[in-house]
């Protein structure tokens, strides 16, 4: 490979955290963990309530619906369980949810998903069955049952004021009563985090009881005892189980200002141009609605810094977002001295002129920020297992940067091993297939134990 410029170097070096500063985050979100477990409002890490008891074991039979509302994506999913030793069949359709409705009105984003759900059930024949829903909600959730959520705030751009604090249930519910005639009923609510879960378990075993979303955001769940959520007076509540999944919502850490000192002047930037400043700080140093947008703001730096392209302004580099994070995983899906991908981009960007000096620092800024996002990544999953205090456990990983990025998996893996307590003996799954199926097997687990 090709020596950097020493200023190009410096630019990222600020991107890289080393492993003293990352197990004192570990450290930092086990506390946080801990303290999460146990009360409300004074954690950054909110350690939410699912009112889900139990993981699909195999034995869950019929067919069963899910929505899945994770970021800009809508997909519905009609998923047919066969019971055990038998692969269950899935279809389903995704749709994007336009701009205008992830900053308008409840009811033009429940609208929006009845009247695709109509068409979707209408496809295949199902308006007229009774068929259970699972809704997967990714956004942090007060769940007052496995039926009911109320929402806390909004995260991944999405800003409609008039569903805070509302049941988004009760919201589906109501768009289900308007818009169409259906015998369809919700039958469990949950995060995505909860439905990978769920999809994770289902395929990998018992010993699969954590999962970590890293799509647009990201954030985690898994099976805690139910007498370790202090906070939870499950007696007051009617809860009877001896487990619940619980929804850490990691990607508030920082809120406190945990995180300023490894925040770089991008990242600043970043935050201050996001709809919720100073929040989320996890999802903008690791989420894929954030990482091309950071590569963008360093590559038009370095052009600022004459440092590439000579120097020759390149206007489209100029706008936001012109940079989404998919062009990260297709510049480091290439072998390294093959710049085809780099090249076509750099054109689409109509860059006057650009060479292969370019495209090595391209490369390389797209290596830096994926690489520190899976290092704090590996961090908040370190604090998690260590929490847990097991000998063993699988952990259910998905999202796009896994299903996409090349090298994600594998970086988030050395990681680990660098973080990890010794004494645990954990492995990184791919629950490809995400939230939506495993949200269709916690409604079948719902109706299994009649929730
Ligand atoms: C949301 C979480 C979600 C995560 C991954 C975050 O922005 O707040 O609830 O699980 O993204 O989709």
């Amino acid at each position: 490979m090709k020596r950097l410029e020493p200023e190009v170097e410096q630019i990222l070096e600020q991107f890289v955290i080393n492993n003293d500063k990352l197990s004192e985050i570990t450290q930092k979100i086990k506390a946080e963990i801990k303290l999460g477990l146990a009360t409300q409002n004074g954690s950054s890490v909110a350690m939410l309530p699912s009112y889900v008891p139990a993981l699909p074991d195999g034995s869950e039979t019929g067919k069963y619906v899910a929505i899945d509302l994770s970021g800009k994506n809508l997909r519905i999913m009609l998923l047919t369980l066969k019971g055990p030793d038998t692969e269950p069949s899935a279809v389903n359709n995704n749709y994007i949810v336009p701009n205008h409705v992830m900053k308008g009105t409840g009811d033009q984003l429940f609208t929006f998903i009845v009247n695709r759900l109509q068409r979707f059930l209408q496809e295949f024949n199902l308006l007229e069955a009774n068929i259970p829903i699972g809704f997967v909600f990714s956004y942090p959730c007060e769940l007052l049952s496995i039926r009911s959520a109320r929402l806390l705030w909004w995260t991944k751009g999405f800003d409609i004021k008039d569903c805070l604090k509302k049941d988004v249930v009760q919201l589906l519910e109501e768009a289900l009563e308007m818009n169409m005639s259906t015998k369809a009923t919700i039958k469990a609510v949950m995060n995505d985090t909860v439905g990978q879960l769920a999809a994770a378990a289902y395929k990998y075993g018992s010993e699969c009881t954590v999962a970590v979303v890293i799509g647009y955001g990201c954030n985690s769940s898994y099976l805690e005892k139910t007498s370790n959520i202090t906070k939870f007076d499950a007696k007051a509540l009617g809860y009877q189980h001896e487990k619940m999944v619980v929804v850490t919502e990691w990607e508030e850490f920082g809120s406190k200002g945990e995180l300023d000192d490894v925040l770089t002047q991008f990242d600043r930037e970043i935050d201050v141009a996001s709809v919720h400043k100073g929040k989320q700080i996890i999802d903008k140093l690791t989420g894929a609605l954030y990482l091309g947008e950071l590569v963008r703001r360093i590559l038009s730096q370095l052009v600022l810094d004459r440092l590439l392209f000579e120097g020759q302004p390149c206007e489209k580099l100029e706008e936001v977002d012109t940079f989404p994070t998919k062009h990260i995983s297709e510049i480091l899906a290439e072998e390294e001295g093959c710049f085809k991908t780099c090249r076509r981009l750099c054109d689409d960007l109509d860059v006057p002129m650009h060479g292969s000096s370019d495209y090595v620092i391209i490369r390389e800024v797209c290596d830096a920020v994926s690489r520190r996002s899976a290092s704090i990544v590996a961090a908040a999953i370190s604090a998690l297992i260590d929490h847990l205090e097991l000998d063993t456990v699988k952990i259910g990983v998905g999202g796009a940067l896994i299903q996409f990025h090349p090298t994600y998996h594998e970086m988030l893996k050395q990681k680990l091993i660098e973080l990890a307590p010794p004494q645990i003996q954990w492995e990184l799954v791919p629950a490809d297939e995400g939230s939506a199926r495993g949200a269709a097997l916690i409604a079948a687990v719902a109706e299994k134990l009649d929730l």
